[in-house]
Protein backbone atom coordinates (compact mmCIF):
# COMPACT_ATOMS: atom_id res chain seq x y z
CA UNK A 1 0.00 0.00 0.00
CA UNK A 2 1.02 3.73 -1.04
CA UNK A 3 1.76 5.95 2.19
CA UNK A 4 -0.18 9.10 1.21
CA UNK A 5 1.78 12.17 1.52
CA UNK A 6 0.76 15.76 1.76
CA UNK A 7 3.30 18.40 0.72
CA UNK A 8 2.72 22.51 1.17
CA UNK A 9 4.40 24.80 -1.17
CA UNK A 10 4.43 27.71 -0.02
CA UNK A 11 5.88 29.78 -3.01
CA UNK A 12 7.27 33.30 -1.91
CA UNK A 13 5.32 33.35 0.92
CA UNK A 14 6.95 32.94 4.57
CA UNK A 15 8.52 34.99 7.45
CA UNK A 16 10.65 34.37 10.16
CA UNK A 17 7.39 35.18 12.72
CA UNK A 18 5.03 33.57 10.71
CA UNK A 19 6.65 30.83 9.71
CA UNK A 20 7.29 29.93 13.57
CA UNK A 21 3.87 30.05 14.26
CA UNK A 22 2.58 28.20 11.22
CA UNK A 23 5.15 24.99 11.52
CA UNK A 24 4.10 24.67 15.68
CA UNK A 25 0.25 24.27 14.97
CA UNK A 26 1.33 21.64 11.90
CA UNK A 27 3.02 20.26 14.37
CA UNK A 28 0.62 19.78 16.82
CA UNK A 29 -2.05 19.15 14.55
CA UNK A 30 -0.42 16.60 12.65
CA UNK A 31 1.27 14.61 15.43
CA UNK A 32 -1.38 11.66 15.18
CA UNK A 33 -0.91 10.77 11.61
CA UNK A 34 0.09 7.41 11.33
CA UNK A 35 -0.51 6.66 7.30
CA UNK A 36 0.52 9.82 6.04
CA UNK A 37 3.38 11.72 6.03
CA UNK A 38 3.53 15.52 5.49
CA UNK A 39 6.27 17.96 4.59
CA UNK A 40 6.60 21.55 3.59
CA UNK A 41 8.66 23.03 0.93
CA UNK A 42 9.62 26.04 1.59
CA UNK A 43 11.58 29.33 0.13
CA UNK A 44 15.50 28.90 0.24
CA UNK A 45 16.14 31.35 3.25
CA UNK A 46 14.08 30.32 5.40
CA UNK A 47 15.48 26.68 5.22
CA UNK A 48 18.04 26.69 8.30
CA UNK A 49 14.77 28.20 10.27
CA UNK A 50 12.52 25.07 9.12
CA UNK A 51 15.20 22.42 9.54
CA UNK A 52 16.13 23.47 12.82
CA UNK A 53 11.77 24.03 13.67
CA UNK A 54 11.45 20.54 12.19
CA UNK A 55 13.84 18.14 13.01
CA UNK A 56 13.21 15.15 15.15
CA UNK A 57 9.57 16.15 14.47
CA UNK A 58 7.25 14.01 11.73
CA UNK A 59 7.01 16.65 9.30
CA UNK A 60 9.96 16.45 6.48
CA UNK A 61 11.03 19.77 4.26
CA UNK A 62 12.22 20.57 1.12
CA UNK A 63 12.75 22.99 -1.59
CA UNK A 64 10.56 24.52 -4.14
CA UNK A 65 13.39 24.92 -7.15
CA UNK A 66 17.23 23.41 -7.46
CA UNK A 67 19.95 24.01 -10.49
CA UNK A 68 20.63 21.32 -12.74
CA UNK A 69 23.76 22.52 -12.23
CA UNK A 70 26.59 21.26 -9.61
CA UNK A 71 28.33 24.49 -8.99
CA UNK A 72 29.75 27.62 -10.63
CA UNK A 73 28.93 30.79 -11.65
CA UNK A 74 25.21 30.63 -11.99
CA UNK A 75 23.99 34.09 -9.90
CA UNK A 76 21.00 33.74 -7.94
CA UNK A 77 21.01 29.40 -8.05
CA UNK A 78 20.85 26.75 -5.69
CA UNK A 79 22.67 23.65 -5.93
CA UNK A 80 21.66 20.25 -4.84
CA UNK A 81 24.33 20.00 -2.40
CA UNK A 82 23.20 23.39 -0.65
CA UNK A 83 19.94 21.64 -0.05
CA UNK A 84 21.42 18.47 1.66
CA UNK A 85 23.23 20.99 3.89
CA UNK A 86 20.09 22.06 5.01
CA UNK A 87 18.61 18.05 5.16
CA UNK A 88 16.36 19.06 2.76
CA UNK A 89 14.50 15.76 2.16
CA UNK A 90 12.40 17.00 -0.91
CA UNK A 91 13.01 19.25 -3.65
CA UNK A 92 9.92 19.90 -6.40
CA UNK A 93 11.00 20.18 -9.41
CA UNK A 94 9.13 21.29 -12.97
CA UNK A 95 6.76 23.22 -11.12
CA UNK A 96 3.97 24.99 -13.90
CA UNK A 97 5.07 28.29 -12.23
CA UNK A 98 8.60 27.48 -13.09
CA UNK A 99 7.70 26.34 -16.78
CA UNK A 100 5.86 29.30 -17.95
CA UNK A 101 7.28 32.07 -15.96
CA UNK A 102 10.91 31.12 -15.71
CA UNK A 103 11.21 29.09 -19.41
CA UNK A 104 12.27 25.18 -17.62
CA UNK A 105 11.29 22.77 -20.59
CA UNK A 106 11.06 19.52 -19.92
CA UNK A 107 15.03 18.84 -20.63
CA UNK A 108 15.72 21.03 -17.98
CA UNK A 109 13.62 19.63 -16.14
CA UNK A 110 14.56 16.55 -15.93
CA UNK A 111 18.47 17.38 -15.81
CA UNK A 112 17.22 19.16 -12.64
CA UNK A 113 15.22 15.85 -11.51
CA UNK A 114 18.68 13.99 -11.62
CA UNK A 115 20.71 16.50 -9.98
CA UNK A 116 18.41 16.01 -7.22
CA UNK A 117 18.59 12.84 -6.99
CA UNK A 118 21.93 12.36 -7.12
CA UNK A 119 22.53 14.30 -4.16
CA UNK A 120 20.22 11.73 -2.71
CA UNK A 121 16.85 14.38 -2.65
CA UNK A 122 13.39 13.27 -3.50
CA UNK A 123 11.88 15.03 -6.07
CA UNK A 124 8.35 16.10 -6.49
CA UNK A 125 7.97 16.12 -10.42
CA UNK A 126 4.79 17.86 -11.40
CA UNK A 127 3.41 17.69 -14.74
CA UNK A 128 0.15 18.96 -15.91
CA UNK A 129 -1.70 20.62 -18.82
CA UNK A 130 -2.94 24.14 -19.50
CA UNK A 131 -6.68 24.90 -20.04
CA UNK A 132 -6.00 25.15 -23.77
CA UNK A 133 -4.05 21.97 -23.92
CA UNK A 134 -7.34 19.90 -22.20
CA UNK A 135 -10.03 21.80 -23.98
CA UNK A 136 -7.87 20.75 -27.64
CA UNK A 137 -7.67 17.39 -26.05
CA UNK A 138 -3.94 17.66 -25.60
CA UNK A 139 -3.64 16.64 -21.84
CA UNK A 140 -2.14 12.60 -22.34
CA UNK A 141 0.08 14.25 -25.22
CA UNK A 142 1.83 17.17 -22.43
CA UNK A 143 2.08 14.38 -19.73
CA UNK A 144 3.32 11.72 -21.52
CA UNK A 145 5.91 14.30 -22.93
CA UNK A 146 6.97 15.70 -19.77
CA UNK A 147 6.89 12.45 -18.34
CA UNK A 148 8.96 10.76 -20.82
CA UNK A 149 11.77 13.50 -21.10
CA UNK A 150 12.78 12.32 -17.53
CA UNK A 151 12.17 9.17 -17.80
CA UNK A 152 14.81 9.36 -21.14
CA UNK A 153 16.87 10.58 -19.14
CA UNK A 154 17.17 8.76 -15.72
CA UNK A 155 15.78 5.58 -16.58
CA UNK A 156 12.03 4.39 -15.14
CA UNK A 157 13.78 2.97 -12.09
CA UNK A 158 14.82 6.10 -10.98
CA UNK A 159 10.75 7.31 -10.33
CA UNK A 160 10.76 4.49 -7.40
CA UNK A 161 13.14 7.43 -5.48
CA UNK A 162 10.61 10.26 -6.72
CA UNK A 163 6.87 11.73 -6.00
CA UNK A 164 5.11 12.47 -9.11
CA UNK A 165 2.53 15.67 -9.05
CA UNK A 166 -0.26 15.92 -11.45
CA UNK A 167 -1.34 19.38 -11.21
CA UNK A 168 -3.48 20.95 -14.28
CA UNK A 169 -2.32 24.11 -14.67
CA UNK A 170 -5.31 25.60 -14.60
CA UNK A 171 -6.08 24.50 -11.37
CA UNK A 172 -3.27 26.19 -10.03
CA UNK A 173 -4.25 28.73 -7.24
CA UNK A 174 -7.49 29.49 -9.20
CA UNK A 175 -10.03 27.93 -7.22
CA UNK A 176 -11.22 25.69 -10.20
CA UNK A 177 -10.53 21.93 -8.74
CA UNK A 178 -9.93 19.33 -11.14
CA UNK A 179 -12.93 16.91 -10.40
CA UNK A 180 -11.98 13.61 -8.59
CA UNK A 181 -12.65 11.46 -11.86
CA UNK A 182 -10.80 14.49 -14.10
CA UNK A 183 -7.46 13.73 -11.68
CA UNK A 184 -8.28 10.15 -11.22
CA UNK A 185 -8.19 9.76 -15.24
CA UNK A 186 -4.72 11.22 -15.43
CA UNK A 187 -3.36 9.50 -12.32
CA UNK A 188 -4.21 6.18 -13.93
CA UNK A 189 -2.76 7.27 -17.45
CA UNK A 190 0.44 8.26 -15.72
CA UNK A 191 0.74 5.01 -14.11
CA UNK A 192 -0.08 3.23 -16.97
CA UNK A 193 2.79 5.08 -18.47
CA UNK A 194 5.20 3.89 -16.11
CA UNK A 195 3.67 0.30 -15.54
CA UNK A 196 4.60 0.18 -19.30
CA UNK A 197 8.38 -0.09 -18.20
CA UNK A 198 7.73 -1.28 -15.13
CA UNK A 199 4.78 -2.55 -13.21
CA UNK A 200 6.22 -2.76 -9.83
CA UNK A 201 7.58 0.79 -9.88
CA UNK A 202 4.84 1.85 -10.95
CA UNK A 203 2.02 0.33 -8.36
CA UNK A 204 4.35 2.12 -5.62
CA UNK A 205 4.92 5.52 -7.39
CA UNK A 206 3.41 8.09 -5.15
CA UNK A 207 1.15 10.15 -7.41
CA UNK A 208 -0.25 13.13 -5.52
CA UNK A 209 -2.56 15.73 -7.49
CA UNK A 210 -1.86 19.33 -6.96
CA UNK A 211 -4.52 22.26 -7.85
CA UNK A 212 -6.63 24.37 -5.72
CA UNK A 213 -6.84 21.06 -3.10
CA UNK A 214 -8.56 22.68 0.12
CA UNK A 215 -9.94 21.33 3.07
CA UNK A 216 -13.55 20.96 1.66
CA UNK A 217 -12.43 19.34 -1.23
CA UNK A 218 -9.79 17.52 -0.10
CA UNK A 219 -11.33 14.05 1.22
CA UNK A 220 -13.15 13.61 -2.07
CA UNK A 221 -10.02 13.92 -3.94
CA UNK A 222 -7.60 11.65 -1.67
CA UNK A 223 -10.37 8.67 -1.89
CA UNK A 224 -9.54 8.27 -5.80
CA UNK A 225 -7.68 4.99 -5.66
CA UNK A 226 -4.52 6.58 -7.61
CA UNK A 227 -4.27 9.77 -5.91
CA UNK A 228 -1.74 9.59 -3.06
CA UNK A 229 -2.04 12.75 -1.72
CA UNK A 230 -1.34 16.19 -2.31
CA UNK A 231 0.51 19.34 -3.61
CA UNK A 232 -0.66 21.83 -1.51
CA UNK A 233 -0.38 25.36 -2.57
CA UNK A 234 -2.60 28.51 -1.07
CA UNK A 235 -3.97 26.19 1.54
CA UNK A 236 -0.77 25.08 3.19
CA UNK A 237 -0.48 28.64 4.39
CA UNK A 238 -2.90 28.53 6.72
CA UNK A 239 -2.31 26.01 9.38
CA UNK A 240 -5.84 24.45 9.87
CA UNK A 241 -6.82 23.99 6.42
CA UNK A 242 -3.14 22.52 5.61
CA UNK A 243 -3.57 20.19 8.76
CA UNK A 244 -7.52 19.36 7.88
CA UNK A 245 -6.30 18.76 4.15
CA UNK A 246 -3.33 16.73 6.06
CA UNK A 247 -6.31 14.56 8.14
CA UNK A 248 -7.97 14.18 5.07
CA UNK A 249 -5.57 12.01 3.83
CA UNK A 250 -5.04 10.01 6.36
CA UNK A 251 -8.72 8.84 6.29
C1 LIG B 1 0.92 24.50 -6.16
O1 LIG B 1 1.50 25.55 -5.97
O2 LIG B 1 1.55 23.49 -6.46
C2 LIG B 1 -0.54 24.49 -6.03
C3 LIG B 1 -1.19 23.39 -6.28
O3 LIG B 1 -1.14 25.66 -5.65
P1 LIG B 1 -2.66 25.85 -5.15
O4 LIG B 1 -2.93 24.74 -4.16
O5 LIG B 1 -2.69 27.19 -4.50
O6 LIG B 1 -3.53 25.74 -6.34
Amino acid sequence: MRLKLVAGNWKMHGGIERNRDLLSIVISGTAGLQKTACAVCVPYPYLSQVQSLLKNTHVSWGAQNISQHDMGAYTGEVSADMLTDFCCYYVIVGHSERRTLYGENSRTVSLKFKVAQDAGLVPILCVGETLEQREAGFTEQVVREQLDAVIGLVGVDALARSVLAYEPIWAIGTGKTATPQQAQDVHVFIRNIVASYNVKVAAELRILYGGSVKASNAAELFAMLDIDGGLIGGASLVAEEFISICLAAQN
